[in-house]
C-alpha cells in the first residue's frame, strides 16, 4: 500500500535517509522508532511530499505524491496538496496545527469542503458524526485555545479522518502533551486502528507501540536497522543496536 524504494535524502550535504526501502500494508498500524536524529520524522514527511527526496521512489496506493511519471522520468507535479487529496493521505502533527480563529466544527469541515469538494451539509453532518464517535461533541463550538492539548490533538485527528483518508501519518502526536493527556490521544488512535485505518506513526511511546503496533520499524542513522512484529523486536531482536535501544527506553 505504501512502497518506499531506495529513498535517499540529504539536508545541506548531510545524508539523512540512506537508501530506505520499506513496504507497508493496508490496514497496518506501523511505528517508526529510533534515537533522536535517526531520520524518522524526515522519512514520514517524505511519504506525503512535505519533504522532497533526492532519489528513489515513494508510492501510496500505486500513486506518486509531489511527482508525476513522464517519459523523461519522475518530474515535480503541479500541486502536492492536490496529490495528497487525490491519493488520500492525512497528517497529524506534534503541535496539532489547528486553525486558531475557527471553531472545532469549522476546523473539521474546512478541508472536506474546500479541498475535497464535499457539499456543506454532508461535511457538517459527517463532522458531527465523527465528533460523537470520538466523544468530543460537547466541544464543537469551542475554539482551540479553549481546549486542552489532548482535546486539541484529538480534534486534529478527527480533522484528518474527515477527509476520508486511506492513510494517516502521525508525527510524534503525543510528545507535546502533558503526561496525563497522552492516554486519551492514544485511545483514539487505537480506536482508529481498530476501524481499519492504515497508520504510520513516529513516536517515542514505546510501550504503546509494543502493545498495539502491527509492525515496528527501528531506524538508526538514516537506515532501517530492523523491522518486525512487536514480539519479534522486543523479545527476539536480531540486532544488538535494536536491543540496546529497547533496553534504554523500556
Ligand atoms: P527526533 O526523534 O529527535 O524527532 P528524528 O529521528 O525524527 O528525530 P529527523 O527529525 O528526521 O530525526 O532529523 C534527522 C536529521 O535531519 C537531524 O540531524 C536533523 O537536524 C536533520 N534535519 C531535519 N530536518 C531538517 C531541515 N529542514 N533542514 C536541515 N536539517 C534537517
Amino acid at each position: 500500500f505504501v512502497e518506499i524504494r531506495h529513498v535517499r535524502k540529504s539536508f545541506h550535504g548531510n545524508l539523512i535517509l540512506r537508501d530506505i526501502t520499506l513496504k507497508l500494508d493496508q490496514g497496518e498500524m506501523v511505528f517508526l522508532i529510533g534515537p533522536s536524529g535517526s531520520g524518522k520524522t524526515t522519512l514520514l514527511r517524505t511519504i506525503n511530499h512535505l519533504e522532497s527526496i533526492d532519489s528513489g521512489e515513494i508510492l501510496v496506493n500505486g500513486q506518486h505524491i509531489g511527482y508525476r511519471q513522464t517519459s523523461a522520468g519522475l518530474r515535480p507535479s503541479r500541486s502536492a496538496a492536490r496529490d495528497r487529496a487525490r491519493v488520500g493521505v492525512g497528517m497529524v502533527f506534534q503541535h496539532f496545527n489547528l486553525f486558531d480563529h475557527m471553531t472545532v466544527l469549522e476546523n473539521i469541515v474546512e478541508a472536506p469542503i474546500r479541498v475535497h469538494g464535499i457539499d456543506r451539509a454532508t461535511a457538517y453532518r459527517e463532522a458531527r458524526e465523527l465528533l460523537a464517535w470520538a466523544g468530543l461533541s460537547e466541544h464543537e463550538q469551542r475554539y482551540p485555545h479553549q481546549l486542552s492539548g489532548g482535546q486539541q490533538q484529538r480534534i486534529a485527528i478527527i480533522r484528518a479522518v474527515a477527509t476520508h483518508p486511506k492513510l494517516i501519518l502521525f508525527d510524534e502526536p503525543t510528545s507535546a502533551l502533558d503526561p496525563e493527556l497522552v492516554n486519551e490521544v492514544l485511545v483514539l488512535m487505537r480506536k482508529l486502528a481498530a476501524a481499519g485505518m492504515t497508520m504510520v506513526i513516529v513516536s517515542h511511546e514505546i510501550v504503546f507501540a509494543r502493545d498495539w503496533a502491527d509492525r515496528i520499524v527501528f531506524m538508526e542513522d538514516g537506515q532501517i536497522v530492523e523491522q518486525g512484529s512487536p514480539s519479534e523486536l522486543f523479545n527476539r531482536p536480531k540486532s544488538a543496536r535494536t536491543r540496546a535501544f529497547i533496553e534504554l527506553v523500556e
